[in-house]
């Protein structure tokens, strides 16, 4: 039975997908293959052509491995379509390629990767590309009469989870005859569905919550028909499609996104509210803390409080890098989303190419440490927290 979108999330995460299988699998088998056979020329150009749906070629997207896939990405995002790429990255270049071109506001931390791409690289092929602080909302109107016609940003942003309020975001953006894309993936769609609150696009690294584990690497892009299907070509002709074995795998891991992320909801809850009443903790970053700054908006805009949360160790960075370095379940390691724990220092990871002043005036000590919440118990996380502190 295939779940419709008045079924529950944890429903669609598991019955998402349309295609049955011949011989009765519950779910979809690896469909581990690059072209596909027709009986016919005239089949095979209905399948070109566009007249029918068909599997065709793996680079193309046509495999029945990512049509399960992507048919249930668009399910758990309440989108018309989604489609399944080989890392965030990739699906975040075939986005601003496709819908950046007139011009691209950032608004607040992303991603470095990201940052890279829209400071450095984008403005080579002469894209305009402007980043703001979420300080710096003011600017907004401005740029966009000024004719970008993509808005971009995270919420909860890495390393310090500011909150943006999307519903307002996107009702200025199309005032403009903007687009807005919100890059879900701290906190997923359990957490958040942004489309919901007027968004025009969802991006994920599917690499982090969608997979699950820390052992795939792959993105996603979901919105409307009609802005998905410009972006085809260029996820086509950059070759950036999901492999299949990636797509199959990914497919197995959103049948437990559900619990996942629940679990971890309310283990980084823990967490956090353990790390408030610490002696050597400065601050806690934690959207489900009362007296955090973005409680009410995450409130009002999330359905959990997600994963990840960040702390200030008192004292400098080299005493939060000595609290890094003695925690025993927590993985020194820059990712987040998978079943085990992990710490990043920031400064030394993902904003290490910035200099410090640019650092501080993102809002990002390098005392801080980020903490990406995994499938353990909270209580062991706990103490090793407490032992690495003391
Ligand atoms: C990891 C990450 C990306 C990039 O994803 P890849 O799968 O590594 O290409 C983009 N945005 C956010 C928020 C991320 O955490």
């Amino acid at each position: 039975m295939t779940a419709d979108r008045q079924h529950a999330l944890a429903t669609r995460a598991i019955h998402g997908s349309t295609l049955t299988d011949a011989h009765g699998s519950p779910h979809l088998p690896l469909y581990n293959t690059t072209t596909f056979a027709f009986a016919s020329t005239a089949d095979l150009l209905d399948v070109v052509d566009g007249r029918k749906p068909g599997s065709l070629y793996t680079r193309y997207g046509l495999n029945p491995s990512l049509f399960a896939l992507e048919e249930t990405l668009a399910s758990l995002e309440g989108a018309e379509l989604a489609w399944a790429f080989c890392s965030g990255m990739a699906a975040e270049t075939a986005l601003f390629l496709a819908h950046g071109r007139e011009g691209i506001v950032c608004i607040g931390d992303a991603y470095g990767g990201t940052l890279e791409l829209l400071s450095s690289q984008l403005p080579l092929l002469g894209i305009s590309t402007h980043l703001i602080l979420g300080g710096e909302l003011d600017r907004l109107d401005a740029l966009l009469a000024g004719g970008a016609k993509l808005v971009f940003f995270e919420t909860p942003t890495n390393p310090a989870l500011e909150l943006f309020d999307i519903r307002a975001i996107a009702d200025l953006a199309h005032a403009h005859g903007a687009r807005v894309a919100v890059d879900n993936t701290f906190a997923s769609p359990v957490n958040q569905r942004p489309l919901e609150l007027g968004a025009d696009f969802v991006v994920h690294s599917a690499t982090k919550y969608l997979g699950g584990h820390s052992d795939l690497t792959a993105g996603a892009l979901m919105g409307s028909k009609e802005l998905l299907l410009p972006v085809w070509n260029w996820r086509k002709n950059l070759g950036s499609t999901i492999a299949a074995e990636t797509a199959a795998l990914l497919s197995r891991s959103l049948r437990t996104l559900v619990v996942r992320v629940w679990q971890q909801n309310a283990a980084a809850q823990a967490v956090a509210q353990a790390m408030t009443r610490h002696p050597r903790i400065a601050r806690v970053y934690y959207p489900g803390l009362p007296d955090f700054p973005g409680h009410a908006l995450a409130k009002a805009q999330m359905h959990g409080f997600g994963g990840m949360l960040s702390i200030d160790v008192a004292g400098t960075g080299a005493d939060a890098t000595q609290v890094a370095d003695r925690l025993r379940l927590f993985a020194l390691a820059p990712s987040l989303g998978g079943a085990e724990s992990l710490v990043t220092q920031p400064c030394t990871t993902t904003h290490h190419g910035l200099a410090p002043e640019e650092r501080a005036r993102r809002g990002i000590p390098d005392s801080m440490l980020r903490l990406s919440i995994g499938l353990e118990d909270p209580a062991d996380l706990i103490a090793d927290l407490e032992q690495a502190l003391a």
